[in-house]
C-alpha cells in the first residue's frame, strides 16, 4: 500500500526584503553584508503578500501578539536599512489582515532611546506587532573576526 505524506499547512512565513545588512557576520546563513544592493520591488512585495495572506496563522496568543512559529516576519539582511520599504510592507500586511507581523533586526539603528522609540512607534502605528532581535551566539562572536555586529546599539 502506498502512503502519501502530506506537508502540514502553512502557519508562518518570513519575507527577505534584501540580503543587504549593516553587518557581515561570518556565521550568517545567507551571507548577508553591506555589499548586497538589491531590494525586493514594491510590485513583487505586493504580489507576494497577496499570495501568502490567507495562509498565515496568528500567534496562539492572538493576532496582535507574536510567537516564533506563527505570523509573518520581515527579514534580511537588515530591514531597517530601508525603513520606507519596511513601512510599506507592514502597511500592506495590515490592509491584507495578515496577523502577528514582526521584524527581525540586529538593532544597528538603535543609536539612542529616542531614535529607537520614534522608529518603533511609526511601525507600530502602521500595524507591526513585534520585533525579534538577532545576535550572534557567544561562540560566533568570539571566533568571528570580521563581524561588525552593532553590540553597542543592542543596549538601546
Ligand atoms: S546581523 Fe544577521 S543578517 Fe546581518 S550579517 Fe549578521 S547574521 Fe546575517
Amino acid at each position: 500500500m502506498t502512503r502519501r505524506l502530506l506537508p502540514p499547512e502553512t502557519m508562518s512565513a518570513g519575507l527577505i526584503l534584501s540580503y543587504q545588512c549593516s553587518a557581515e557576520c561570518i556565521h550568517c546563513m545567507y551571507a548577508c553584508s553591506p555589499k548586497w544592493k538589491d531590494w525586493i520591488s514594491e510590485d513583487d512585495l505586493d504580489v507576494l503578500l497577496r499570495q501568502i495572506a490567507g495562509g498565515i496563522q496568528p500567534s496562539p496568543y492572538g493576532p496582535r501578539n507574536v510567537t516564533l512559529n506563527h505570523g509573518l516576519h520581515f527579514s534580511g539582511g537588515e530591514p531597517f536599512l530601508n525603513l520606507d520599504l519596511l513601512l510599506k510592507a507592514v502597511q500592506l500586511s495590515e490592509e491584507l489582515r495578515i496577523p502577528s507581523t514582526f521584524v527581525e533586526t540586529n538593532c544597528f539603528w538603535c543609536t539612542s532611546d529616542e531614535v529607537t522609540r520614534e522608529k518603533l512607534a511609526v511601525l507600530r502605528e502602521a500595524g507591526m506587532k513585534g520585533m525579534r532581535v538577532m545576535f550572534p551566539s557567544v561562540t560566533s562572536a568570539l571566533t568571528c573576526e570580521n563581524t561588525s555586529f552593532p553590540w553597542e546599539s543592542l543596549k538601546n
